[in-house]
């Protein structure tokens, strides 16, 4: 695959507005005075192309970097596929070494907990990730991710809907999504969920989704592979 680095990039991220992000919810937030996010490195990015994205990274190993670039556009195959939708210009994507230096990125506004993989925002499409303690890992929140930023694009730039519309999806269905489309119909993980709801009487109705005691990711996911296979 065609992936060239196109030029190098220092103290790339250091103005950024109010951003929306999709992580833990889509939601808006607001920096506060005296709760800036503290940053203890400077990372030197460099700006990577492949067919259909903008990878910025200071990974110093170009074969990981063309490998996670082969990846995006693998994902972009099957998402594209399925929802015969695409972004009209190559999308950013922006890669960090590990999750302490992931939770310092500048290029959303919010505080970065542990249990966050990835994050999508919505004003430039970026999707933002480390890479993760598994190869496998981070093959699939890369994945994820990349469905958000599929979503972003519909809804967005769609002939009727905007930015506006995006707090109208609930989340369980957006998460649901990106995780069906990142992992698929079969998953031993979202199975053992079911199954113990099922045992306790604990299936939930779709309105009870909204319901934050009940994870979006594996509720949302059993949703889809549901509807996709019935
Ligand atoms: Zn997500």
């Amino acid at each position: 695959m065609f992936i060239y680095k196109r030029f190098i990039m220092k103290g790339l991220f250091r103005v950024m507005g109010m951003v929306l992000l999709l992580l833990p919810a889509w939601q808006a937030e607001a920096q506060m005075f005296g709760q800036n996010k503290p940053r203890y490195q400077r990372f030197d990015f460099e700006v990577w192309e492949s067919p259909h994205f903008t990878c910025y990274t200071y990974l110093k190993n170009p074969d990981r970097i063309r490998e996670l670039a082969t990846w995006a556009e693998h994902w972009y195959g099957l998402h594209l596929a399925v929802l015969e939708d695409t972004f009209p210009q190559r999308n950013p994507v922006l890669w960090y070494n590990h999750h302490a230096h992931f939770q310092q990125t500048n290029a959303i506004m919010g505080l970065i907990g542990q249990g966050t993989g990835g994050v999508t925002e919505a004003f430039k499409n970026r999707v933002v990730h480390p890479l993760m303690m598994t190869r496998k890992a981070t093959h699939h929140v890369l994945g994820h991710e990349l469905v958000h930023a599929f979503q972003y694009n519909m809804v967005i730039r769609g002939d009727s809907t905007g930015l506006e519309n995006l707090a109208n999806l609930p989340l369980w269905l957006v998460e649901g999504l990106a995780e069906y489309l990142s992992i698929g119909r079969r998953d031993a993980h979202t199975s053992l969920w079911m199954r113990d709801a099922w045992l306790h009487d604990r299936i939930p109705s779709l309105g009870d989704l909204n319901d934050p005691r009940y994870f979006r990711y594996r509720y949302g996911q059993a949703f889809w592979s549901f509807m996709t296979g019935t």
